[in-house]
């Protein structure tokens, strides 16, 4: 059997159930998977609070608690500002891959330009397991615990990322 190792990235800004949904789906299709997180080096915003050490330990937590056995990576990608480079900034910083998985019609088509074999993944309930609807909720004190797993939760539990969004959120406002 040939091995294949896929690729998916993501801001998991947080790291939801939609987002696990799609790693369950793709570890049951290839061996290896490398989960890069963008816009790594950005955190402390609203819409990016968590920093990239904070992603990790959510995707960390919540595919072991999930019982997700494939051999996976986890890596932080900062931005580059140059879109036809951004595919070799990637490889500068993953294992070779084979397949990408991503719905996002950019990564798609600088992945194929390169020669990659890009697959879609369905979405899972989009209308609630979305990183914007999970961060106005918590800003809005409405339910957004039941759209993450238990990792994302005992994380932003422990960094208290629901004061640290709040805040944000109001200095942000204040300086506009
Ligand atoms: P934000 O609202 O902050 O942009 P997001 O929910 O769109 O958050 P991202 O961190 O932007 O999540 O990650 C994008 C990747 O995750 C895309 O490839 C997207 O297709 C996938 N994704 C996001 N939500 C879901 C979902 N509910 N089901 C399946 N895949 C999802
Ligand atoms: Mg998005």
């Amino acid at each position: 059997m040939i091995h294949l190792r896929a690729l998916t990235i993501g801001r998991f800004q947080p790291f939801h159930k939609g987002h696990l949904n799609v790693v369950k789906k793709i570890s049951n299709e290839v061996d290896e998977i490398v989960i890069c997180i963008g816009s790594a080096q950005i955190s402390h915003e609203v819409d990016n609070p968590f920093t990239a050490g904070e992603r990790i330990e959510m995707i960390k937590k919540s595919l072991s608690q999930n019982g997700i056995d494939n051999i996976y990576y986890i890596i932080p990608i900062e931005d580059i500002e140059r879109n036809s480079l951004w595919v070799s900034h990637l490889e500068s910083m993953t294992p070779p891959f084979d397949v990408v998985y991503s719905n996002n019609s950019l990564v798609a088509r600088l992945c194929r330009e390169r020669g990659y074999e890009v697959r879609h993944s369905p979405l899972f309930k989009r209308d609630k397991y979305s990183g914007t609807e999970i961060r106005n909720r918590i800003l809005k004190d409405e339910e957004w615990k039941s759209l993450v797993p238990n990792g994302t939760k005992e994380v932003i539990k422990e960094v208290k990322g629901v004061k640290r969004l709040k805040k944000v959120s109001r200095e942000e406002v204040s300086q506009d």
